[in-house]
């Protein structure tokens, strides 16, 4: 296998499609060598195969907002891999929303759900419809015009949607309605639900306390801790204040949040009461960042920039996919960064981890560090299908073990001569040797 001759060949059929070609590169890349010291990988053409979707619904959604006009925006769904479980992947509702950004979430998802040791397939879906602004009326209108045309392709054992950039809560439940209305059936058929009708504890904070525990793990693994430590943050999101609670807990301090407009640096850093105030502030859809530097002054918003100039020594981006590039790493390096943690979805630019990783700066990518938040929802699938809740204790114990299981088999397959741990490579060839063995036992479908 040449990734260069299969990447060329992917362009000349989707041209354009730059996320996707970019997830599909940095795959390829780490997977060369084992792909081609296994010809059975070859011989079934498992990569031809793998960088296309099995299928992709696009579709219309039609709705009214509060003014009584007409909108119309694209919804889809991507159905990538289900060598290993049914189709597990958010939906994302985004202005930014394309099918490049689509394929390319589907595609790490795939890999990603393979690591969390539980059986997922992969797949991703969304919609151009932007969320900010708009009243819970219409973004009812929208969910429920959404899942009119989705729902023919889901089921609990078929494909289970969940939750990602602008899908949260709110979204999630106006969206179960609406198929339980469709089907008369109430079955796990999203997962982010609420707690009192089929959610599970953790499930909201798991994204963003997985991928602490993960760093956890990163930072064991060089006898250190997060005891004393200074960390910046990205965005301030489902996934953001996650990391923050956790962080805060094992003792490390977090200084930075941000939006598209800019950062916050807290110098103090984030504490619980801080939160809860960024908590409700989100939850009234308001403005987070001028309420927050009016209430706690000695915080201070820097405008169009990114909280990578900010010294410190963990770095965690949890916003937005190539949110960190190449001079961002560069900054962050010579200020002395010496763990980063990928919590967005390609957060960091090829040239980014190019950057980390020849100053050997140990770097988790997305589809390791962020996979806690779908592997509590393969654990709300769990808990749907046994008809069962557990306790908060229970699911956040599962959510550790499963963390620090994907962290030993990124040791497994990325640990160099020298020591180093190639984290990129060791999720990238853990991932697709499970999901290319199940291709290979379940023939060419
Ligand atoms: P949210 O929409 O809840 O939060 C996104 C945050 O990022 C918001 O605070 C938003 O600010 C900010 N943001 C958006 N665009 C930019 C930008 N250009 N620069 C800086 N900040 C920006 O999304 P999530 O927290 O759910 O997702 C964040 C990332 O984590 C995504 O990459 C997602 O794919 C990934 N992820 C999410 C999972 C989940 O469980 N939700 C699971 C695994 C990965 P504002 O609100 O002001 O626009």
């Amino acid at each position: 296998m040449k990734p260069n001759d299969i990447l060329n060949n992917l362009e000349a059929r989707h041209p354009g499609e730059k996320e996707y070609l970019q997830a599909v590169h940095e795959v390829l890349e780490s997977i060369e060598t084992i792909y081609n010291e296994n010809p059975q990988y070859k011989a079934a053409q498992i990569i031809e195969r793998l960088v296309e979707p099995d299928r992709i619904l696009t579709f219309r959604v039609s709705w009214v907002d509060d003014a009584g006009d007409v909108k119309v925006n694209l919804g889809y769904r991507v159905q990538f891999n289900n060598a290993i479980g049914p189709y597990k992947g958010g939906l994302r509702l985004h202005p930014s929303v394309n099918l490049s950004i689509l394929k390319f979430l589907g595609f790490e998802q795939t890999f990603k759900n393979a690591l969390t040791t539980l059986p997922m397939g992969g797949a991703k879906g969304g919609s151009d419809f932007n969320p900010k602004g708009k009243s819970d009326n219409e973004i009812m209108k929208f969910c429920q015009a959404f899942m009119l045309e989705l729902w023919r392709i889901i089921g609990p054992n078929t494909d289970v949607p969940a939750g990602d950039i602008g899908t949260g809560g709110r979204e999630i439940g106006f969206l179960y309605g609406m198929y339980k209305k469709l089907q008369i059936e109430n079955t796990g058929i999203l997962t982010g639900k609420g707690i009192n009708w089929g959610g599970s504890l953790i499930r909201p904070e798991a994204t963003g306390f997985g991928a602490t525990y993960f760093t956890h793990e990163m930072l064991k693994n060089n006898n250190d801790t997060f005891k004393g430590k200074v960390v910046t943050v990205s965005g301030f999101g489902n996934v953001a204040w996650g990391v923050a609670l956790k962080v805060i807990e094992l003792g490390g301090k977090v200084v930075t949040i941000s939006g598209p407009d800019g950062y916050v640096y807290d110098k103090a850093g984030l504490d619980a009461d801080k939160i809860d105030y960024l908590l409700e502030l989100r939850a009234s859809n308001n403005d987070i960042v001028s309420p927050y530097v009016e209430e706690f002054p000695e915080a201070k918003f820097v405008s169009g920039k990114k909280p990578w100039e900010i010294p410190c020594d963990i770095a965690m981006p949890s916003a937005i996919q190539n949110e960190l590039n190449g001079e961002d790493a560069e900054q962050l390096v010579a200020n002395g960064v010496k763990y980063v943690a990928e919590v967005s979805n390609m957060g960091c630019t090829p040239e980014a981890i190019d950057v980390f990783l020849k100053n050997k700066v140990p770097f988790g990518p997305g589809k390791a560090a962020n996979a806690g938040g779908v592997a509590v929802s393969g654990l709300e699938m769990s808990q749907n299908a046994m008809k069962l809740n557990w306790k908060r204790e229970e699911v956040d114990e599962k959510l550790l073990h499963i963390m620090s299981s994907i962290h030993i088999a990124c040791l497994k397959f990325g640990t160099r001569e020298d020591g180093f741990v190639d984290y990129v490579k060791g999720a990238n060839i853990a991932g697709f040797i499970k999901v290319a063995d199940a291709m290979l036992d379940q023939g060419v479908v």
